[in-house]
């Protein structure tokens, strides 16, 4: 099961909190998403009825916001 932990997340009410985003690839998540499950709009969302649970967001995010159990 793929989860967002929206502490360590940094895109917080549809900006970043924290990071610089570019610099970091922060967003990544959304990129490198096979089958597009991941948005960024108010937060990110997963949509895991579409998730292959590849792991390629959870390699990429710069603040090891997503994990699969
Ligand atoms: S890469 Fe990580 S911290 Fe950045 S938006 Fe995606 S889940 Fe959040
Ligand atoms: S684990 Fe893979 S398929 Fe699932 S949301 Fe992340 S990048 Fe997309």
């Amino acid at each position: 099961m793929i989860k967002v932990d929206y502490n360590k997340c940094c895109w917080k009410d549809g900006k970043c909190a924290s990071c610089d985003c570019e610099e970091n690839n922060c967003g990544g998540c959304v990129e490198v998403c096979p089958v597009n499950a991941i948005t960024r709009d108010k937060q990110v969302e997963i949509n895991a009825g579409e998730c292959l649970e590849c792991g390629a967001c959870a390699a990429v995010c710069p603040h090891q916001a997503i994990t699969i159990e």
